[in-house]
């Protein structure tokens, strides 16, 4: 099921939270944004590589049944498997780091991979457990799907994730108050913002970092019939110029560009060899921080701390 269509199937009907569930205390509902980002110098901008390591996981959401599926299956094992240690050692010949989310049942399923991740040096963020959609659900299944995806992830690899990114891209009016009740440092689920903003409402508690679809491999490369894409693959080398373009707009901006890949997608090899090029532009941009989304949370709740989180004065031009 492409995102898309997840989103059509059970669509909720946009009504408001309860005022009990506090989500109108918490900000989640109020209007964006106050950006705080004052890039340290040289900084004038950053750039985040971040890697979704869905594998069987969000084909399993979409239907239980694709279990019996063994070609798609191996597909998604791609990632993890091949795609993760060559995107690995793409970002240990530049020493960069990365933040990479991981499903609860990717890190249960893959032995290694997790250990893997985090010996290289990378950030792991949040991403439920089998890549569960929100779109509908009651607060104490999002609220389950949260502690699942926590226990897999601590239980694997002793992480505690300072970052969410919702599956599918499909937060609830709830999510991020939840987030900043469990202790999560920010968000990168919305598209409201070219660049960082703290949460409203949350005491400079929680981070957005917002993402944007023409920023996703997914509608670029993913394809299987009767399941996602139309057939068209794109030509990596005009994947990546199409992302530099991005990326270049958006550091002008003064803003953040999150790149979001899937290594079973982003870790074929033409893909990867693009991706290679495509940091090599990015590391010659003057002042555009190439770096994770944790380090970017830090500099975000350093403004707060330092400017308070409605200082207008350290907002970048356009952002
Ligand atoms: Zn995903």
């Amino acid at each position: 099921m492409s995102p898309a269509e997840a989103a059509r199937s059970s669509r909720a009907d946009g009504a408001l939270l309860p005022a009990a569930s506090g989500a109108t205390q918490g900000g989640a509902l109020a209007p964006v944004a106050t950006t705080i980002a004052a890039w340290p110098a040289p900084y004038t901008g950053a750039l985040a590589l971040t890697f979704d390591v869905d594998a069987r996981s969000v084909m399993l959401a979409a239907s239980p049944a694709n279990a019996a599926r063994a070609s798609l299956m191996s597909h998604q094992d791609y990632g993890p498997n091949v795609g993760v240690p060559r995107l690995l050692a793409l970002l240990g010949d530049y020493g960069l780091r990365a933040t990479f989310f991981v499903p609860g049942a990717t890190a249960d399923d893959y032995p290694g991979l997790l250990d893997a991740i985090l010996a290289a040096g990378h950030e792991v963020g949040h991403h439920g457990y089998l890549h569960e959609s929100l779109v509908g659900v009651d607060e104490s299944t999002e609220r389950r799907y949260l502690e699942l995806g926590l226990e897999a992830l601590d239980r694997v690899g002793s992480v505690r994730p300072a970052g969410y990114r919702a599956p599918w891209w499909e937060a609830t009016d709830r999510t991020r108050v939840l987030l900043r009740e469990f202790g999560f440092g920010y968000d990168t689920s919305y598209f409201d913002a070219d660049g960082p903003y703290v949460v409203p409402g949350t005491e400079g508690q929680l981070v957005e970092l917002p993402v944007s679809w023409a920023l996703d491999d997914w509608e670029r490369y993913a394809f299987w019939p009767q399941v996602t894409g139309d057939g068209r693959i794109d030509r990596p080398s005009e994947v990546a110029g199409a992302w530099l373009e991005e990326i270049e707009a958006i550091h002008a901006v003064g803003g953040l560009a999150v790149l979001t890949m899937h290594p079973f997608l982003s870790g074929r090899p033409a893909r990867a060899a693009a991706l290679r090029g495509l940091i090599e532009r990015c590391l010659a941009i003057p002042g555009l921080y190439v770096t994770a989304l944790d380090e970017v949370m830090r500099l975000c709740r350093d403004g707060a701390a330092s400017t308070g989180a409605d200082h207008e004065s350290s907002v970048p031009k356009g952002m």
